[in-house]
């Protein structure tokens, strides 16, 4: 592990396994790290299905595969990081977690190494803000499924330097994206768009006018590749309501961004989507 670069991810759930099997597949050492071991379990028994799927469909060998294997690496310690090029942060989707994480990681990681986050809705310039070099971190906003989806969204918070800026977006290429910079405003650029196809879509389901089923018929006919509401079930419900109270609540509670009372009754149920067996669907 010592002569290939090194690539931490914080946050093992659905986008942490992703961006770790994203950079194991580009060559990187990885260390993936969360909080709980059952979600570091879960999150390696991800990558290890996304590797024999990798397998199935031919993309990687059986050699590749084991060598591949050999590189992730998971601890229940943040000290696994220090000697990361770059660490991803993908833990909830909360402000103190973040900052706190970023604080710990600050302590832990070389003077050059880049601290991301690939927060949909938080402030890089607030998860930023009590560091002592805060122009080190970053926006790396991927996208599900993060080994995937080939944007990621780079994003510059008031004080990120340019230097950062740039090689984050080299290291996106390495890892087979196309970056896109964004300035730090709330959703950035695609989750602000997106806002209004799930806030519309709850309308209308709302008020009556359609089923969610007739919703996703709809928005597929005309050439989305999912419609609202399968996307919600795939990003998980509860991730894509906390998206939009933050992204609501930062433009001041205006009006288009309000969050809608089924979200908050599905949350509530536990209907968070594909990662708890039930959702819309
Ligand atoms: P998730 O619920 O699947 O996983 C979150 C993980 O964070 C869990 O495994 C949890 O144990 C862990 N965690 C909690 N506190 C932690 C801590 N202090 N340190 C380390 N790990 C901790 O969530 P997710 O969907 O993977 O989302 C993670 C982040 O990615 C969020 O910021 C979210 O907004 C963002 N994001 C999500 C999507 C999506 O489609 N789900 C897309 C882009 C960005």
């Amino acid at each position: 592990m010592a002569d290939t670069p090194l690539f931490g991810v914080c946050g093992a759930g659905t986008m942490g396994s992703g961006i770790a099997y994203a950079a194991a597949l580009a060559g990187y050492s990885v260390v993936l790290y969360d909080i709980t071991p059952e979600s570091l379990e879960r999150g390696a028994g991800q990558i290890a299905k996304f590797v024999a799927g990798s397998v199935e469909r031919g993309k990687l060998t059986e050699e590749a595969a084991a060598e591949l294997r050999g590189r992730v690496a998971t601890s229940a310690s943040l000290d696994a990081m220090a000697g990361a090029e770059i660490v991803v942060e993908a833990a909830i989707e909360r402000l103190d977690v973040k900052q706190d994480l970023f604080a710990r990681l600050e302590a832990l990681v070389a003077p050059d190494a880049i601290l991301a986050s690939n927060t949909s809705s938080l402030a890089i310039t607030e998860i930023a803000a009590r560091l002592q070099h805060p122009e080190r971190v970053v926006g790396m906003h991927f996208f599900n499924p993060a080994h995937i989806m080939k944007l990621v969204e780079v994003i510059q918070g008031y004080r990120t330097s340019e230097e950062v800026m740039e090689r984050t977006a080299g290291i996106s290429r390495r890892l087979g994206k196309v970056p896109v910079s964004a300035k730090d405003t709330p959703g950035f650029i695609v989750n602000r768009v997106a806002r209004n196809f799930y806030g519309e879509a709850f309308r209308i389901v709302g008020e009556g006018c359609a089923t969610h089923e007739q919703v996703d018929r709809c928005m597929k006919a005309v050439g989305f590749k999912m419609g609202p509401f399968e996307l919600m079930d795939l990003i998980g419900i509860d991730v894509n309501f906390a998206v939009t109270e933050s992204v609501y609540q930062q433009y001041f509670n205006e009006a288009r961004f309000r969050p809608h009372l089924i979200q908050r009754k599905m949350v509530e149920s536990g209907l968070l989507g594909r990662k708890s067996g039930k959702g819309f669907y």
